[in-house]
């Protein structure tokens, strides 16, 4: 991998941002224009036109035809299996081209696209694969009548995501939809649209039939908004800011009451008990790498530190010291751990809570600033932030309370397991925690109280595992609702009919 010169290969890369509708490449439509700004250096990455209602209206009328003459949703489940081994063969062989439209896209580093991103999303696809026949109708009989539950396509699903992992989140959208026989529109952010093209192209090539997966590109106001409203649109799957999903709650009750799935949020906690004292410096590595993993980009961030007080003073400095040793640098380059900012506003809305943090009266400890990092082909300035972390953060100030989707981390101590718990649901988000303690009751009581989707329990020693992909996450409060990955994660995209036989 070291020896592909990536600056080059993204110089000789088309970045042309295409819709794909019915099986073909389309050109956007549209009145407005869609400057895109390279994270890694602030230069024009490419451009392309907003769309309008017309392209989401044709993509959901091929879809809806799609799906009515069966040409994928009368397909076997085996059948639409084997395409989706085929897809995701396709996609380990452009892993490469995948990955630079990632990193070029959102400035996140290309060897945590390759190592990272790409197989964890070829992971979840293969557990969707595997899971797809196994999701069998349970059937009873109670004397003479015999009863069962068939298990359906739902129809027309309308997927909309965000930027941060743009390829893995095509996926789970799109896997789970069309195993289970519906066909799909996405609309990926404007943002990063590079990849979810490129996915449609090669499903087709897989063997997914045309027209049963489409991909619109365009802004949220008006390309997303008309696929949230269209009355033909049979179910929503939605991936971003809980602001967002409210809208797409409106959209569904005053278009069709569409099913919706809302992926939203969160500000998850990392609770540090005093009871595990022997692994801090694993769990100083963990702390750093969920807060400031993809650059404190992702949806389960844990950006609120709570720290027994009785260990603070032993912990700290470790968390300070790890997070102080990354230091952002050229996403192209693949010792890069730590990339940039997606764009200039989002950069200025981190720096604006950075400066927030400081106003309340929160300890800078570490960062705090926006910093220039050397590009080698270019003298243009990206949008690189430094890994933040306020000490004596209380629960009350924005930078404890508001998802900030940086790299920001915020400490926060306690002193005891009740005042953890309280501390850890005062949020309005309910997405991931995480917590150190090798008290397997504790654990088991904070999987109880604790307000979350998604709990990760480190004790003892390091964890050698990834992920259980066969257990499926459910958000809490604004951060969603709606079940992804396992069994309920493609049960999600089914209905059912309840049939009865009396004889
Ligand atoms: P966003 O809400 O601004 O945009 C998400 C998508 O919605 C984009 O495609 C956008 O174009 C579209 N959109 C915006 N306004 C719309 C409207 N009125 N109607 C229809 N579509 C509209 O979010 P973002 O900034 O792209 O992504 C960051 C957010 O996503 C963060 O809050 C993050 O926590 C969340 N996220 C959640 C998960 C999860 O699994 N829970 C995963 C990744 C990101």
């Amino acid at each position: 991998m070291t020896s592909i010169n990536w600056q080059q290969r993204a110089k000789e890369t088309d970045l042309g941002v295409r819709n794909f509708i019915n099986g073909n490449y389309v050109d956007c439509q549209g009145d407005q224009t869609i400057v895109k700004q390279s994270p890694r250096d602030g230069s024009l990455l490419y451009e392309f036109l907003a769309g309008d209602d017309s392209e989401i209206n044709l993509a959901v009328s091929c879809s809806r035809e799609a799906f009515n003459d069966g040409r994928w949703s009368r397909q076997s489940v085996h059948q639409r299996k084997s395409v989706l081994y085929k897809l995701m063969a396709l996609i380990e062989m452009h892993k490469e081209e995948f990955a630079l439209y990632d990193c070029l896209d959102v400035g996140k580093p290309i060897s945590n696209v390759l190592n990272d991103d790409i197989p964890t999303a070829l992971l979840f696809l293969k557990s969707y694969i595997e899971g797809a026949d196994k999701l069998l109708s349970p059937s009873a009989s109670d004397g003479g009548s015999f009863a069962y539950q068939l298990r359906k396509p739902v129809g027309v699903v309308g997927a909309i995501i965000g930027w941060n992992f743009p390829l893995f989140m095509a996926i789970m959208k799109m896997a789970p939809a069309l195993l289970m026989g519906n066909s799909v529109v996405l609309k990926p952010s404007e943002f990063s649209p590079l990849s979810a093209c490129r996915l449609a192209a090669l499903a087709l090539e897989a063997g997914v039939p045309p027209g049963v997966f489409n991909v619109v590109n365009g802004v949220g106001a008006t390309v997303g908004k008309q696929l949230a409203h269209h009355p033909d649109v049979d179910l929503l799957s939605f991936t971003g800011s809980s602001v967002t999903g409210k809208q797409m709650m409106l959209a569904s009750g005053q278009s069709n009451m569409k099913r919706l799935m809302l992926e939203c949020g969160g500000k998850s906690p990392y609770i540090v008990f005093d009871d595990c004292p022997h692994d801090l410096d694993y769990i100083a590595s963990n702390i750093v790498y969920r807060a400031f993993h993809n650059q404190g980009e992702w949806c389960v961030a844990g950006t609120r530190l709570l720290i027994q007080e009785s260990i603070k003073k032993r912990l700290l400095p470790k968390v300070l010291e790890q997070a102080e040793a990354l230091k952002p640098q050229d996403p192209l380059d693949p010792v890069s751990t730590f990339g940039a900012l997606i764009h200039e506003a989002h950069m200025n809305k981190v720096l604006g809570y950075i400066d927030s943090g400081k106003q309340q009266g929160a300890k800078l400890v570490l960062g705090g600033q926006r910093v220039n990092v050397n590009i080698s082909d270019s003298t243009g300035q990206g949008y690189y932030v430094e890994p933040t972390i306020f000490d004596r953060v209380n629960a009350q100030q924005k930078i404890a309370q508001e998802e900030i989707f940086g790299p920001v981390l915020s400490v926060l101590t306690f002193k005891d397991e009740a005042e953890a718990i309280s501390l850890a649901n005062n949020s309005c988000y309910g997405l991931a925690a995480y917590a150190a303690t090798e008290n397997l009751g504790r654990a088991q009581r904070l999987s109880q109280g604790l307000n979350c989707g998604f709990l990760a329990i480190v004790g003892a020693s390091k964890p050698t595992g990834g992920y259980v992909l066969e257990i499926a996450q459910n958000p809490h409060r604004q951060s969603g609702f709606g079940s992804e990955m396992g069994m309920s994660g493609l049960a999600s995209y089914t209905a059912t009919t309840a049939t009865h036989l009396f004889t």
